[in-house]
């Protein structure tokens, strides 16, 4: 096609400086188009990051209590987070960032920025979940959970009623519990960056 346009120019106008322009325009034609598929993927990206952080609702600071719907929490949370927060799902043991994890700092509730625990009371349990033995009591709540033919005790947060998992008497010193959470549930910032 190229080549056809190219020799119809030189029959008709037998113009060097023409087609020299010609060849121009179209080297440039060829690099805008280029630069275009280049930097689309990018631009996806950006959006993408965009939206998992257009969370109007979250917090570190704000304590106020949210009543907030679950077609709202929809729009807002990543899947994986409404199933677990919102639908009271668990993620499967051994997967979640923060089972294998000892750095120092504190956690929040990933839905709302609500401060739920310090690292100082995590330990190492082979469970497969983050485990504490204290939480924040301004941060936490309770209810008897009776589903799947188990009596557990199910641990909201305060502010948001997100699910984040449940608590068990087999805990270490000095409380004897085991809060056995969901690592989607929990943000951790380091003290670093407090
Ligand atoms: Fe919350």
């Amino acid at each position: 096609m190229l080549l056809h346009l190219l020799s119809l120019l030189w029959v008709r106008y037998k113009n060097l400086k023409l087609m020299m322009r010609f060849l121009v325009y179209i080297i440039i034609l060829i690099f805008l188009q280029g630069c275009g598929q280049k930097h689309q993927p990018l631009k996806i990206t950006s959006m993408e990051n965009k939206e998992a952080k257009n969370n109007p609702y979250y917090s570190r600071t704000d304590t106020t209590k949210l009543n907030i719907s679950n077609d709202e929490w929809k729009k807002i949370l990543a899947p994986d987070l409404y199933a677990i927060a919102r639908e009271a799902a668990t993620e499967r043991a051994f997967t979640g960032k923060y089972n294998e994890f000892d750095e120092i700092g504190e956690y929040y509730c990933s839905v709302c920025g609500n401060h739920l625990f310090r690292s100082t009371s995590k330990f190492a349990s082979s469970c497969g979940w983050p485990s504490f033995f204290e939480a924040d009591k301004e941060g936490v709540y309770y209810k008897r959970d009776l589903a799947y033919g188990m009596d557990r005790v199910e641990v909201l947060c305060k502010r948001c009623d997100s699910h984040l998992g449940h608590v068990f008497d087999d805990g270490p010193k000095p409380t004897g519990l085991r809060y056995c959470m969901n690592s989607v549930s929990l943000e951790f910032v380091p003290n670093s960056e407090k």
